[in-house]
């Protein structure tokens, strides 16, 4: 048994890291913009097979901004899945609309696409269709886009893809984050990579991703004197932190190896035990296995609140899936289209820990823990 916490995701972050930060910082580029910031879009879009990215100070900005981009505005309704991060629903109320929840599916912990279908005829309906459809690929799991764009494409409604925990998934090949009108990650410390508090967005609109980057930096306009015709924000990457992702963003293919062999280890140490299972990859298209997922078989959620408590005592962190934000106070009067399985999800599931530092060792020791508790 190890003594020493071990987290959930923690930061990984190696000389190269530390170098790259100081080299930026002795290139006298100490300003908002610079080389490696550029360089880091740049990288990010070749990466994502994306033509333009724009870097920000966070997932939740690029949310924001994307979402000022694609036209909602205060008194609009967008639709989000209600099994997400909070971050997902703010960005939309920062718009000034209102978020409208939607239910997960069982595979995937997903927006589900027969709920979205029903809620939007729903919401057709009633004339009150959503401004944009935001779709959140849980996890690292990417979502089941070729039941998901064909809707948006139907009602016409812009879509939005949150890719912050999936930066290097799949979908049938293509890229996390670029299925709609313009994605976002998150390099926030927990993330997949980090620089320890960032984002991006990218298009393949370069007219949209020119115009987040325009509010990004207060909406300034390109004259000498500071010259203002539109409300901005503040929401721009330094360069010397876009150093520290432009490591991190090349060695993604190794850390996502390595967190997949941490999912291989969980997978199999856990094919033998009754009353669990890990939740599997969807088949069309590699996650980038963020974090390893698990759901108990009771229902009563009983089995998870123990299992949580038997592994903190061995100093290992786990924590449930993302609490329902139809069950968050602050969402109380919110619309939603619910079908219980975010609910379930709840109850039954939780993270594991998925750092890229893990031995096979302390995996096992982890399923142990489990095993013991399950009796
Ligand atoms: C982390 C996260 C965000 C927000 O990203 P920040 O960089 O922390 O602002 C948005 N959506 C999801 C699903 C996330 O996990």
């Amino acid at each position: 048994m190890t003594s020493e916490q071990t987290y959930l995701s923690p930061p990984d972050v190696s000389e190269e890291e530390i170098e790259a930060v100081v080299r930026a910082m002795r290139s006298g580029w100490v300003a908002p913009a610079g080389p490696e910031l550029t360089a880091f879009e740049d990288e990010i879009a070749g990466f994502t097979g994306s033509a333009a990215c724009v870097a920000l100070s966070s997932g939740t900005a690029a949310l924001h901004l994307g979402l000022k981009y694609v036209g909602v505005k205060p008194g609009d309704s967008v639709i989000c899945p209600t099994s997400t991060f909070a971050a997902t629903a703010f960005s939309i109320c920062h718009t000034g609309a209102s978020p409208i929840f939607v239910d997960a599916q069982a595979a995937t912990w997903n927006l589900d696409p027969e709920v979205l279908s029903e809620a939007l005829a729903d919401m057709a309906k009633r004339n009150e269709l959503p401004a944009a459809i935001v779709t959140v690929d849980l996890f690292g799991r990417t979502c089941d886009y070729d039941a998901i764009i064909p809707l948006a494409q139907q009602y016409e409604i812009p879509l939005v893809i949150d890719a912050a925990e999936a930066l290097g998934a799949t979908y049938k090949g293509s890229p996390a984050g670029t299925q709609g009108v313009l994605g976002i990650y998150s390099f926030n410390g927990n993330k997949i990579i980090t620089t320890s508090g960032g984002g991006a967005l990218v298009s393949d609109d370069q007219d949209l991703v020119d115009k987040v980057r325009f509010w990004s930096t207060q909406a300034r306009e390109d004259v000498a004197w500071y010259e203002h015709n539109e409300i901005g924000f503040n929401y721009r990457m330094s360069n010397i932190l876009a150093a520290l992702g432009r490591i991190q963003l090349k060695r993604l293919p190794s850390i996502i190896a390595k967190r997949k062999q941490i999912n291989g280890w969980y997978q199999d140490a856990f094919s033998e035990v009754e009353g669990v299972e890990v939740v599997a990859e969807p088949g069309w298209g590699e996650s980038n296995y963020w974090i390893t997922n698990v759901l108990f078989d009771d229902p009563s959620g009983e089995t998870a609140i123990l299992v949580r408590e038997a592994l903190a005592q061995a100093e290992y962190e786990s924590r449930p899936a993302w609490k329902p934000m139809h069950q968050q106070p602050v969402f109380a009067d919110a619309q939603t289209y619910l079908n219980g399985t975010s609910d379930q999800i709840f109850a039954r599931g939780l993270c594991l820990p998925s750092g890229n530092n893990l031995s096979r060792e302390q995996i096992f020791d982890v399923v142990t823990v489990i095993r013991s508790t399950l009796g």
